[in-house]
């Protein structure tokens, strides 16, 4: 087992377990102060739950993913790797919303079409004047958004007792409708926490609520990836790693992590535990599920652990459809009085090579009822669903239909969920926990991924590898 020896003086070893967005921030943060970092994947690739693969000549993501202006750590990530030139950020919240059985010329029924765009004004007055239009809601429902909206300004995430409550109850308690909740409050909050809005926790969707609302008036504006995730964030992750002398090992599964004696840690890997890896410290940047089994006993109290069952998943899954001739005509847009929740045009990022043909996904969050339909079900149900949105694809041939589904997508993001997400640190000296399920005080997002990333590698740095490095400096 190696440690860090006074005669030693070289840079801490650190082995990252996990190479989600969570362990590439990670990874990246601690080799660029020195540490002597091995990322290690389970899988063939990095970025975890953001990925693509092909298929047929497309390149396709495995779920549509969308960020907010006010992702600030997310965002830096992709500035670090150089990828902020890749992806679109719109320059106001903007995001057109349909809903079948509008007016009837020459016989065909138009969708009816909102358009929620924020103005120049601070917020969360910025949004007022698009929701007093929203034609979705009545002249009272509309004149009652506000109530909501403001009284959020008081309520505080951190607050175990906002964490127990329902999201739809507590909407419902400031005057939101049923009608209100469905056709307004779920088209962010159900997309943003991947499960139904009533029964969100109340401080998750605070968080988003008054970041996205409440706060500046550009935090809601969408960035939407330009290139496939494997690129924006995997092959990206793995450049950078290799400049910053990280190694980067994929297809390496980790079974155990065991403290040393004397300080450090054995990381064992492989299907009968026969390779290892000597480390002072780790950062365990892997789903829930799988981080309980890894943790050493001790690490944290027994109950601690077996609570994180409790945090659950939630599945994302999407309906892809290739139309033989364009039939939408906006980067995106989303749907109420539909089972179709948000649509994005992937026809140039998935690099398709059929001319005139037009790749649409539908993402459905928190997709219990679609997880374990069969395809040709899902393709009776959203082809129509789709033609009822867009006029030009009632005429259009479907030529291809696919599904993909992420089962544990994120986790339930449900009150309660709260007081299950541990904070980075660990009682076992050099062990950090770190993902988007850990207590970043944000949702189960990208964003979340990053910070967590980041608290991880400050945790170690303000502990053992401060110590670590200064052995090694003194030499
Ligand atoms: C379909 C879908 C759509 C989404 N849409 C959005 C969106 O629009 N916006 C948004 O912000 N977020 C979205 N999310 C959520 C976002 O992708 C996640 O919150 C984030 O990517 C999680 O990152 P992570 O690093 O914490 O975990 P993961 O990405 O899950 O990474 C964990 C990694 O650990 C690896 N691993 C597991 N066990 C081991 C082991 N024993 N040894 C070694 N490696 C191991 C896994 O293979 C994986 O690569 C979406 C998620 C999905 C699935």
């Amino acid at each position: 087992m190696s440690t860090v020896s006074a005669s030693g003086g070289r840079a801490p070893r650190v082995a990252v377990v996990g190479g989600g967005l969570a362990g590439i921030t990670a990874s990246i943060a601690l080799a660029e102060t020195g540490a002597d970092v091995t990322l290690l994947e389970a899988r063939p690739r990095l970025g975890g739950a953001t990925c693509s693969f092909s298929r047929d000549g497309l390149t396709v993501d495995t779920g549509q993913h969308i960020f907010l202006g006010c992702c600030s750590a997310y965002r830096g990530l992709l500035d670090k790797l150089g990828m902020t030139g890749h992806v679109h950020m719109q320059d106001r919240f903007d995001v057109t919303v349909l809903a079948p059985g509008g007016s009837a010329t020459s016989g065909r029924t138009a969708p009816r079409r909102a358009r929620l765009r924020r103005t120049a004004l601070p917020g969360p007055l910025h949004m007022l004047p698009a929701l007093g239009r929203y034609p979705f809601l009545s002249v009272k429902e509309r004149a009652s958004v506000s109530r909501p909206a403001l009284a959020m300004r008081f309520v505080d995430p951190g607050k175990p007792a906002v964490d127990e409550q329902r999201f739809g109850d507590w909407l419902a308690a400031h005057g939101q409708t049923e009608r209100a909740r469905r056709a307004l409050w779920d088209l962010f909050s159900v997309s943003a926490l991947n499960i139904a809005g009533d029964d969100a926790s109340l401080a998750l969707a605070a968080v988003v609520v008054k970041t996205g609302l409440l706060g500046k008036n550009n935090a809601a504006d969408i960035g939407v990836p330009a290139l496939p995730l494997g690129e924006l964030h995997g092959d990206a992750g793995a450049t950078l790693l290799g400049k910053l002398g990280a190694r980067v090992s994929l297809g390496a599964k980790v079974t155990a992590i065991e403290p040393a004696e004397g300080g450090g840690f054995t990381v064992r890997l492989g299907p009968e535990a026969d390779e290892e890896l000597a480390v002072d410290a780790v950062v365990l940047a892997v789903p829930h599920e799988k981080a309980a089994p890894l943790m050493p006993p001790g690490a944290l109290p027994e109950p601690t652990v077996a609570a994180w069952a409790g945090l659950d998943a939630s599945p994302i899954v999407n309906v892809h459809v290739i139309y033989d001739r364009p039939v939408m005509d906006l980067p995106f847009v989303a749907a109420v009085d539909s089972p179709v929740q948000w649509v994005f045009d992937r026809t140039k990022i998935s690099g398709m090579d059929r001319p005139g043909h037009q790749y649409l996904a539908i993402s459905l969050s928190a997709a219990d009822e679609y997880a374990d339909t069969p395809v040709a079900k899902l393709q009776e149900q959203f082809v129509p669903a789709l033609a009822e949105l867009f006029p030009a694809a009632r005429d259009a041939g479907v030529a291809e239909f696919f599904v993909t589904r992420e089962r544990r997508a994120t986790f339930r993001q449900a009150p309660g969920s709260g007081a299950l997400r541990p904070k980075a640190a660990t009682r076992q000296p050099g062990l950090v926990l770190a993902g988007a399920w850990t207590d970043t005080g944000w949702p189960d997002t990208m964003e979340g991924a990053v910070r967590s990333g980041l608290t991880a590698a400050v945790e170690l740095r303000r502990t053992v590898l401060s110590s670590t490095a200064t052995i090694g400096e003194r030499q």
